[in-house]
């Protein structure tokens, strides 16, 4: 067993995400990875050497195709190569923009969250943060959707899986369902997928009923919710989702598909959670995987739309990675 406690944070990001455009007034916008990562590099001087600056790596199309097939890639780049040719914004679908740069940002955000993957395994770090965008949990192997192109969790955990890390249990605590990363492991029983959500809210799935199928049977666990019920309801229901998914699944790595939508303010949703609840549940989490699978911790970024919110609850969840006290006063 390994032992992380000597060990830093890694924050991973690139600088190609930046080049990912959205068009005016999109809320997924490149402000949001800028404010959160200098709020993090104006933090570090506080967090005590506990937390450690990285910069990720473009995902390989071989690395793509672990989970995407060659049509979609090629869509992707396609797209890409025809909105630097219009000098414009393409769009999949109303909400699923590609720019020149999308291309790039794309394969930076995957490969960024590969390389978290890559230190965390090799024991050079004790867990990471990947702070990259277009998000990935909407995007099934076959469709990007909900501002995302590629599913980059479900990338790292096939990447995870080619270096031994055979279970991996994903805790998306992001408000919306993340319907692509459901539908991909949907039959797989090496990988336990936890969704808490609101609902009904987009994409529209993500209901009680839906368990896995096939050899995945049991290995999927959806927790959708009403807007606007108080935040210790919502911590409590995810909670209670992580005991249940560990009573019947043993992970050798958790991912945390990070989005801080659900935080009190967002513009798009209605949850209620604060930055002292995201610390909690990440506290939560970082224990078990001490406990269970050696620490092996990766959390990918995925929405939030308030700046202010996705700063604080981002440096809180920071915080609890890196094991250093919440900022916050905690509710009674
Ligand atoms: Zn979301």
């Amino acid at each position: 067993m390994r032992s992380v406690s000597g060990l830093p944070t890694a924050v991973f990001s690139h600088p190609d995400c930046a080049g990912h455009l959205t068009g005016p007034g999109h809320p997924e916008r490149p402000e949001r990875t800028s404010a959160l990562l200098s709020a993090i590099e104006s933090a570090l001087p506080a967090m005590c050497g506990r937390v450690k600056e990285f910069e990720g790596r473009h995902a390989t199309e071989e690395e793509l195709a672990l989970v995407h097939p060659e049509a979609h890639i090629e869509r992707i780049r396609s797209k890409a190569v025809r909105a630097a040719e219009s000098n414009s914004i393409v769009f999949i679908d109303p909400d699923t923009a590609v720019a020149p740069g999308s291309w790039d940002a794309a394969r930076a955000a995957a490969g960024t969250v590969l390389a978290a993957v890559d230190a965390v395994a090799s024991d050079s770090v004790a867990n990471a943060f990947c702070v990259v965008r277009p998000p990935g949990h909407h995007a099934t192997a076959d469709r990007a959707m909900g501002f995302c192109l590629f599913n980059n969790v479900a990338l790292a955990v096939r990447h995870a899986q080619r270096k031994g890390l055979d279970r991996a249990l994903i805790v998306d605590w992001d408000v919306h369902h993340g319907n692509g990363t459901e539908a991909i492991f949907y039959e797989d029983p090496s990988v336990f997928y936890l969704s808490l959500h609101q609902a009904p809210h987009y994409p529209g799935t993500g209901s009680r009923q839906h368990r896995g199928h096939g050899a995945g049977t049991g290995t999927n666990l959806n927790l959708p919710l009403p807007p606007g019920l108080p935040a210790g309801r919502y911590v409590g229901e995810l909670l209670t989702g992580i005991d249940a998914a560990l009573s019947a699944f043993r992970p050798d790595i958790i991912f945390i598909s990070a989005g801080f939508d659900a935080a009190y303010g967002d513009p798009l949703s209605g949850f209620t959670l604060t930055p002292d609840d995201f610390y909690r549940l990440t506290e939560y989490l970082k224990g078990v995987a001490e406990g269970g699978c050696d620490g092996h911790l990766v959390s990918t970024l995925e929405g939030g739309y308030n700046l202010e919110g996705l700063r604080d609850c981002g440096l809180a969840h920071l915080r609890g990675l890196a094991g250093l006290p919440d900022l916050e006063p905690t509710r009674g």
